[in-house]
Parts: structure tokens; sequence; C-alpha cells
């Protein structure tokens, strides 16, 4: 019997030494170029399809219940560990604490090596596209081309009778976004073998949106979890592509933002195609004023006439972007405006959260960003305006201000 028991015992730390090997094996390889284009474009699609699929099945968001109980169990494992100084005597209890310390190295491992192989292929793959050079003309076409998107799409997006834009519910979203992504697979081959996850409402949703998240997946697992707020935007489908991208392989967030905009505004559902727009237009807007002034503009900088000069001679915020509600889903202004009653919102609040609580995630949040943005460089989210630029390089002439104005003559 003890001779089992050690050969048990035995058993699994060679097999989480195989798991570590293993790993460690895998994000060497990714080291090359080659083998993380590969790991990528062959490997993470078809995990996430598999992977994904199953995790599909379970209507909850599992994972974030998990890390839940698993940061309890920590709590609770060090008071086990102290217990462990007057109870050593039992073997029972030795068994029992021996038990939980293998279950937490086990999804230690398995947590830490995951995360490690996707930064390193999503550090060594090859990007999407190749940056060309562009001027702050572009960057003001850009914009313009933008804002006739979004004026046409917002007149032909549906609406309730509450002027709303009729939201289109996670299915639906899934749905309108497998179509897009089968016409895009010709292009971008890893969208070929991936269908878009399951979405699930986060549990948490108040911590994660105070984290200044809008959604996730969990690497090993691929469930796919969005905040109640992130649903409720006019950008929902956009977020939802997003974290699709990340899903099939294309892990950079400059491109999961940038192929967010492709798979839905090349959608056939026109509320689809406006949330895609919508998505750019600050992270447009950011890097116009980023350009333009050489620096993050201060409170004098917006003082300047010249500014004020550019910002006439673009093309203007649609009323129903900003003013109505369309990007934040809160219509509750306009209706005030008009003397209306505001219809009752069909999402449910997020909760508040204690205050020293709120601040602290949020704290942590910034971090967290800044160390990302540290870490991806142009390949931070707002990268996405570079891979913009390069993919509508050749239907800018038209939105250049000079030739709009002339149209207006
Ligand atoms: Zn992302």
């Amino acid at each position: 019997m003890p001779d089992e028991k050690k050969r048990r015992k035995i058993g699994f730390w060679i097999f989480l030494a195989v798991i570590v090997l293993l790993n460690a094996a895998l994000i060497l390889a990714m080291q090359t170029q080659r083998f993380a284009d590969f790991y990528c474009g062959e490997i993470a699609p078809r995990i996430a399809n598999a992977v994904g699929g199953v995790m599909g099945l379970i209507p909850t968001a599992v994972c974030e219940i998990s890390v839940a109980a698993l940061v309890c169990f920590g709590a609770v494992f060090i008071i086990l560990l102290i217990l462990l100084i007057f109870l050593h005597k039992r073997a029972g209890y030795r068994r029992f604490v021996g038990g939980c310390f293998k279950f937490t190295a086990l999804i230690a491992v398995i947590s830490i090596s995951s995360e490690l192989c996707y930064d390193a292929a999503m550090m060594k793959s090859t990007p999407v596209g190749q940056q060309q050079t562009h001027d702050f003309d572009d960057l003001t076409a850009l914009f313009n081309l933008t804002m006739t998107q979004i004026n046409t799409l917002s007149a032909e997006a549906d609406r309730d009778e509450n002027h709303h834009l009729i939201r289109r519910t996670g299915d639906e979203v899934r749905r309108t976004i497998d179509a897009s992504r089968k016409k895009l697979a010709a292009d971008y081959p890893r969208f070929q073998y991936t269908k878009p996850p399951v979405p699930k409402t986060s549990v948490f949703s108040a911590v994660v949106t105070k984290f200044g998240d809008s959604a996730y997946f969990t690497k090993p697992w691929h469930e796919t979890v969005f905040t109640i707020k992130a649903q409720r935007l006019g950008t929902y489908p956009s977020i939802f592509s997003h974290e699709y991208s990340h899903y099939t392989g294309y892990y950079r967030e400059d491109e999961a933002n940038f192929f967010a905009h492709l798979l839905t505004t090349q959608s056939d559902d026109p509320n689809v195609q406006y949330a895609g727009w919508m998505d750019i237009i600050g992270k447009l807007w950011d890097a116009i004023e980023l350009d333009y002034f050489g620096h993050p503009p201060t409170d004098e900088d917006y003082e300047d006439p010249a500014f004020d000069a550019y910002c006439n001679s673009v093309v203007p915020y649609d009323d129903f972007l900003l003013y109505v509600g369309d990007l934040s889903g809160n219509y509750a202004k306009y209706h005030e405006e008009h003397g209306e009653e505001n219809v009752v919102d069909e999402y449910k609040k997020e909760a508040e959260l204690p205050e020293a609580a709120a601040k602290l995630i949020q704290k942590q949040g910034q971090k967290h960003f800044e160390n990302l943005h540290a870490h991806l460089g142009e390949h931070y989210y707002d990268g996405v305006v570079q891979l913009l630029l390069d993919y509508y390089a050749d239907q800018l002439e038209p939105y250049r201000t000079e030739n709009l104005s002339n149209e207006k003559e």
C-alpha cells in the first residue's frame, strides 16, 4: 500500500514536470518567427475552436467563478498551512493539505505557462500589414471618411419608436460576425478555422468595468466574457469582434482593433457596420490631436483659434453619435431635452462597488494598461489608426478637406 502511494506521489510530480517542460519547449520554439506564425496560424485557431466550443456549451462564466473560488481558496490555504503546525501528526490532515498544494501547483503551472505562451506568440509572430508613412492630411481624410460613414449609417440603422438603436443580441452578433469571418478568411487565413465564441456576461461586471476593461477571454479555456456595460454600448458588436480576433490567433491589440473594424464594417447588418465605425472615431480624433499639437493637448491648446478653425473644417459629428447616445447606449439626455420619459433600459445596471475597493481596482487597472502600453509599443490599442491609414490609403482622395468643400460649392 505505501508503495503504491509513493508511486502515485512521484507520478504526479513527473506529470507536472512534463507539463512544465512541454510548455518551456513551446515558448522556446516561439522565439523564432516561423514557429510563432505556425502556432498563431495553425494551432491557436484550432484550439480556440475545440476548447471554446466546449466552453460555449456552459451558459455561465465558469472561469470567472473559478478564479474567484481560487482566490478564496488561496486565503483558506494559508490558514490550512498554519494549522499544519498543530495538526502535522495527523496523517489524514497532512494528505489533505498535500492534495490542496498539488491542485494549486497544477492550476498555477497551467495558467502561467499559457500566459507566457500567449505573450511569446504575440511578440514574435509577423504583424499584420507593412507600415507605410502617412501625413496629417491623410489622417484628416480618414476622419472625414469615418464621419461620413457614421452619418450615413446613423440614418440607415434600425431604431425603435424611441429613437434607440435596436441592439443586436449576443447570438445575433455572433451570427453576423461569423458570416463576415467567412468573407475575410480568404485574405486573413486564421479566420477560416474558428467560429466566433459564445458570448457570456461577466459575473463580476462592475469590477471588470472599474478595472477599465469591457471584455476579455481566459486564455487556456477560451471562455469569452463581456461586461454588462459593454453589451449596452453601441459598439458592442465591435468589442465582440475584437475578442474574437484574439481568440483566433491575432493577439496584438492594434490588430484586434483593426479586425474588429473589418469584421463589423464588412458585415451585412447596418447596425453592426455602424458599431465598427463608431468604435474607431475616438481613437482617430486622439491621433489627430496628438499629431496636431505634437503632445497630448492641454486646456490652453484647446484655446488655439487655428485648431478651432481646423475642427470646423472637418465633417461634423452626427448628433446621434454623441449627443443622442448611440455610442454610450444611454439616451436619457435626449429624452430629457424633448420633455419625454426615457424608456427603461433593458440591461440591468452594474453593481455599485464600495468606494475604497473601486479606487483600488481602478488604480490596478491603470497600472495594468500603462504596463501593457509599454510592453506592446506600436501594437497597443491606438496603433489601429496606422493600420487603418494603410488599409484605406487608396480611398482617401475624395475625403480630403479641399475635395469635400469643392463638393459643397
Ligand atoms: Zn484585446
